[in-house]
């Protein structure tokens, strides 16, 4: 097991959440220590001396809202309890931090200092939730769930603790109590050695885009009706060969908008797969489902990506680019293009007028063992207060923005030196490693390789496959590339803002 996940509800009826998550499955796993729900009552918060926490809405209308007060102490007190945790983690680590890339122990999270905690209010305003938001936050360490319940939550507070709506559905419950435990039951399930057979989370509904096939249990026959015969022939192949059929019909019939999805996504990974070290960043962003398949042929692929914003494309001639490239509303300011193929920048210039062209090689670790690497570095989770120094080493591409977002996303690693930090590296929003910087008067000790060595087994750990972008000309990271053992794609990759 590598993560626990903490699972906090504020909500005014503990008891109702406690009780409906202790059962069964997610009884399990909290009892095993793999989940950890925490129900918070916001009525312990009032200052009001009969203990309410509702008040009528200002400007009149039917029932009563939840005031700000209550509901913003209780989620700071919850805040403050996950921030002392964390501290007495890091510190325990601390004692114990060791160089080689490892993944990490036992009950202990060692990437997640400084994530700041997601608050999700349940609400019928939010995105609608689904099986990729699950896998998403699944990736957090804590989330904090607000139950609302009469007409909801005075906006104030909202607007200072929310960071993520999500809805469970177009309809309207009396409270926020059953899509929290919607979302824990969904999300828990994404949890490693919360199900007992791994793979079974692979094979449901959803996780490939397709529904699951009919499934069958004694007795053979029943009112008549045999099992399919080639469920008991004993034959792997056939069966799994069956099972997708039956995926792919039931999915086509019963939900025409999700197998269209389905289909673009097959096709993508069919065009893709041709070359895939060149291909590894489009891959990847399909596999970590952060990306959406806006068109596929049979030779051409656009993708984007949702959190980089970048268009992906790569495409067999300048005819598919073009037609790849018409999907692309001509209106937006800030576009980002990763493409494959160098004819694909003139198309982007004279559509797009974006000349600025990065061109860069790709490389990918393809083994499923992290690379060994000098000992003697420990390597920290950058915080908050690295930023600056960050910033004021590494500004040639990205601003500081972007620096200390990837911070807060628990994404920048680094190695200190005389108290200072030394050399850092990470992992860029749309899933490639970089930023590695090592100050001069520390070069030529290892710190790089260490800290790639290391950003390899955190990404190998979470199940992704490692790869980085190196601009041309940078022969030293070439060479470090080639030390680590990540093979190089024939293909360039040139970025376009
Ligand atoms: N007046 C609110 C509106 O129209 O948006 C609805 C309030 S609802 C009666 C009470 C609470 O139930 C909400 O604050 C929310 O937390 C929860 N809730 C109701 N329906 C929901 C849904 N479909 N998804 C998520 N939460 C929901």
């Amino acid at each position: 097991m590598s993560h626990k996940m903490h699972f906090h509800v504020l909500t005014l009826f503990p008891e109702m959440v406690a009780q409906g998550l202790s059962e069964s499955i997610l009884g399990r796993a909290a009892k095993k220590g793999c989940i950890e729900l925490e129900t918070v009552n916001i009525r312990d918060y009032t200052e009001n001396k009969h203990r309410k926490v509702d008040d009528y809405p200002y400007g009149g209308g039917a029932g009563m809202l939840m005031q700000a007060q209550p509901v913003y102490d209780a989620c700071m007190a919850v805040k403050e309890r996950i921030a002392e945790r964390r501290r007495g983690m890091r510190e325990a680590a601390g004692t114990k931090e060791h160089a080689q890339p490892r993944p990490a122990a036992e009950g202990q999270d060692t990437f997640s200092a400084g994530n700041p905690v997601r608050v999700i209010y349940v609400t019928p305003q939010g995105e609608i939730f689904s099986q990729r938001m699950a896998q998403e936050l699944a990736q957090e360490e804590d989330l904090i769930f607000l139950c609302g319940h009469y007409e909801g939550i005075d906006e104030r507070v909202l607007e200072e603790i929310v960071t993520d709506h999500v809805s469970i559905g177009d309809y309207v419950l009396t409270g926020g109590e059953l899509p929290a435990m919607v979302m824990i039951d969904a999300v828990s399930r994404m949890v490693p050695g919360v199900l007992k057979n791994e793979e079974s989370a692979q094979t449901e509904s959803f996780q490939d885009g397709l529904l699951e096939y009919p499934q069958y249990t004694r007795p053979e026959v029943w009112h008549g009706i045999p099992v399919p015969s080639v469920l008991l022939s004993g034959d792997h192949a056939k069966v799994e060969q069956w099972r997708l059929e039956q995926s792919r019909e039931r999915t086509r019939t019963r939900r025409p908008g999700l197998y269209e999805a389905y289909s673009r996504k097959d096709r993508a990974l069919g065009w893709l797969s041709k070359d895939r070290l060149s291909h590894m960043d489009m891959l990847e962003v399909i596999r970590r489902g952060q990306a959406e398949v806006i068109r596929a042929e049979e030779s051409g692929v656009l993708l984007y990506d949702r959190p980089s914003g970048a268009w992906m494309i790569s495409a067999s001639d300048e005819d598919m680019g073009e037609r790849l490239l018409s999907e692309i509303p001509r209106e937006e300011k800030n576009l980002l293009f990763a493409v494959h193929q160098s004819f694909l920048r003139d198309s982007i210039a004279r559509r797009f007028h974006r000349t600025l062209v990065n061109e860069c090689f790709q490389a990918v670790y393809t083994r499923k063992l992290p690379p060994s690497c000098p000992d003697g570095f420990a390597v920290r989770p950058l915080t908050e207060g690295d930023a600056d120094a960050v910033y004021a080493a590494y500004h040639a591409v990205h601003s500081r923005e972007y620096v200390r977002e990837r911070i807060a996303a628990g994404a920048m690693f680094g190695i200190d030196a005389d108290g200072r930090l030394a050399a850092f590296a990470g992992m860029h929003d749309e899933g490639s490693m970089g930023m590695l910087e090592v100050l001069p008067d520390h070069r030529r000790k290892g710190m790089g390789e260490t800290l790639e060595a290391w950003l390899i087994a955190w990404m190998l750990e979470k199940g992704w496959v490692p790869f980085c972008q190196i601009f041309d000309g940078n022969a030293p990271s070439l060479a470090l590339q080639k030390k680590l053992g990540l093979k190089l794609a024939s293909g360039k990759l040139y970025w376009i803002s």
